[in-house]
């Protein structure tokens, strides 16, 4: 038994003309995140962070971006992937703190979504998960979107 911290950070480039996923949920946008997967950046650095908390590497080790059979597969199968794997030990999220950066599309109308979602794929009580929204702010870094994550869990 014990409390693990762990911490997740992913980054991805946004293109014209490709779906846009964040936190399993479907962003309305012109423009997309470009990646092997979905590109789902929040899920990508949450499951980092789960993996970071119980010190099982990192999830481009799960999932090599070289693998074809993963090419454009949705990270919630990813993550679901991780939960089930026998790899992982029986254990309790505490709670998940989360930092989405993004200028645009603003993500107040996604936020309850995203976390409504997340907390149907972790089986976790909302009140447990948080989630900021930050622009990049003047830094001229238009076409990226970032996610950060720390997750407490307990063995
Ligand atoms: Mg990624």
């Amino acid at each position: 038994m014990g409390i693990r911290i762990g911490q997740g950070y992913d980054s991805h480039g946004l293109v014209e003309g490709i779906p846009f996923y964040l936190g399993g949920i479907h962003i309305e946008s012109s423009f997309g995140a470009k990646g092997h997967s979905d590109g789902d950046c929040l899920l990508h650095a949450l499951t980092d962070s789960l993996l970071g908390a119980l010190a099982l590497g990192d999830i481009g080790q799960w999932f090599p971006d070289t693998a074809p059979e993963l090419k454009g597969i949705r990270s919630t199968e990813l993550l679901k992937n991780v939960l089930t794997s026998e790899k992982i030990p029986d254990f309790k999220w505490l709670n998940l703190d989360m930092t989405v950066f993004l200028n645009q599309p603003k993500l107040k109308h996604y936020r309850e979504p995203i976390l409504n979602k997340l907390s149907e794929l972790l089986e976790i009580e909302r009140g447990c998960l948080n989630i900021k929204a930050k622009t990049w702010e003047g830094l001229g870094v238009e076409s990226v979107v970032s996610a950060s994550v720390t997750c407490l869990i307990e063995l």
